[in-house]
């Protein structure tokens, strides 16, 4: 198999995409492209209306790849920002015990958290209903960003409406890596980051459903509906929607190539004594593997790789070279491993796939002597 698209030639191995990803090709171009555009999207003149041109058309794309309309497309600085804001009008949010810090932080009230089983999947029980003051939101990740599972999302959101909650969820490991649909899917509001999908950091979106109403992230000038106001980040914006056009347009194959890769990767690491795949028998993201090993500190392999020209993770880089066990392996159970986050994209080739699994191999069985 060959992969989606060329990279020039490196001496290290990249193995930490859901950290974030390289540009593909497509987004530098609209970059550059945006860098020749001088006006501001919201001057009336024909150097602002070609700004407000290219951030209408990324709107677009952007919906496309999540079957949204553009008008329920509100672009933020990136999914922290966009987590923040969908919980932020919210007085009671209830979240699960595997989400994003930008959820689990909430100043104030601290959100209930729905429990997870040991494979990482989210359930309903009952506390959320023991509490006083009846939660009005419920929040769930598309896709863990350490172990890379993923959640029912579709049923959680029924059982949630059901529950008369409105249903947030955090799709940012999940946009460019698996189908994602929000009518489908059914969620009121849903949060994503360009770098997570070969566009740039710094920007991201929040989906927010038509007829949600909430209150605005910054006030100011109106843009962005009068939601998010501030001067559009158009260079972003226009790298954003080239990225979730390449996307759309190489989906299946990205797909196929990257589950043929984490397969290819994760047959030959287990092989290895007292080694575990967290979240094994559910259903997982073609670009992640999250490997636990007895005896060996993620940080310590993390190093060990990175002395063998590898970048890979323990955890998410939000939390990388913390010791220990990270809330979301806590929550499913595992906390005697220590644990390695490898993830892979459309530009990572088969002999470095080889080339990371015998490095891991190597690696454990050194710092197991
Ligand atoms: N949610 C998840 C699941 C993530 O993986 C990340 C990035 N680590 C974020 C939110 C935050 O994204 P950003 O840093 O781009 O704001």
């Amino acid at each position: 198999m060959k992969c989606v698209e060329e990279k020039q030639k490196s001496s290290r191995i990249y193995a930490d995409w859901a950290a974030t990803t390289p540009l593909c090709q497509r987004a530098k171009d609209a970059m550059l492209k945006a860098m020749e555009v001088t006006g501001n999207p919201s001057s009336v003149h024909t150097d602002g209306q070609q700004a407000r041109e290219l951030a209408e058309k990324a709107r677009t794309q952007v919906a496309a790849l999540i079957n949204a309309e553009p008008s329920e497309i509100y672009f933020t600085s990136g999914a922290t920002e966009a987590n923040v804001w969908a919980l932020k009008g919210f007085s009671f949010p209830l979240a699960s015990a595997i989400e994003h810090k930008s959820v689990l932080s909430r100043p104030g009230r601290f959100p209930r958290t729905l429990p997870v089983n040991q494979d990482g999947l989210v359930y309903f029980d009952h506390r959320y209903s023991l509490v006083e003051g009846r939660p009005n939101i419920c929040s769930v990740m598309a896709v863990n960003n350490e172990t890379g599972v993923i959640q029912d999302v579709e049923s959680l959101c029924k059982e949630a409406h059901e529950r008369n909650m409105w249903f947030h969820t955090d799709a940012t490991q999940a946009v460019g890596h698996i189908p994602v649909d929000v009518k489908k899917w059914g969620c009121d509001m849903l949060s994503m980051s360009a770098h997570k999908f070969g566009g740039p950091k710094g920007v991201g979106a929040l989906f927010i459903r038509d007829g949600v109403s909430l209150p605005p992230m910054l006030y100011g000038g109106g843009q962005e509906g009068g939601l998010r106001a501030g001067t559009e980040n158009v260079i972003g914006i226009a790298g954003m929607g080239a990225a979730a056009e390449f996307c759309k347009a190489k989906a299946n194959q990205v797909s196929n190539y990257m589950e043929f890769l984490t397969r290819r990767i994760a047959g030959k690491v287990l092989s290895l004594e007292g080694v575990l795949l967290a979240g094994e028998n559910a259903p997982r993201s073609p670009s992640i593997c999250d490997f636990l090993f007895e005896g060996v500190e993620g940080p310590t392999l993390v190093l060990a790789l990175d002395k063998r020209n590898v970048s890979a993770s323990s955890g998410s880089a939000c939390s990388e070279g913390v010791y220990g066990p990270s809330h979301v392996l806590k929550a499913m159970g595992m906390e005697r491993y220590g644990s390695l986050r490898v993830s892979i994209g459309w530009s990572t080739t088969v002999e470095e796939a080889d080339y990371i699994a015998e490095a891991i191999i190597e690696s454990v069985r050194g710092l197991r002597k």
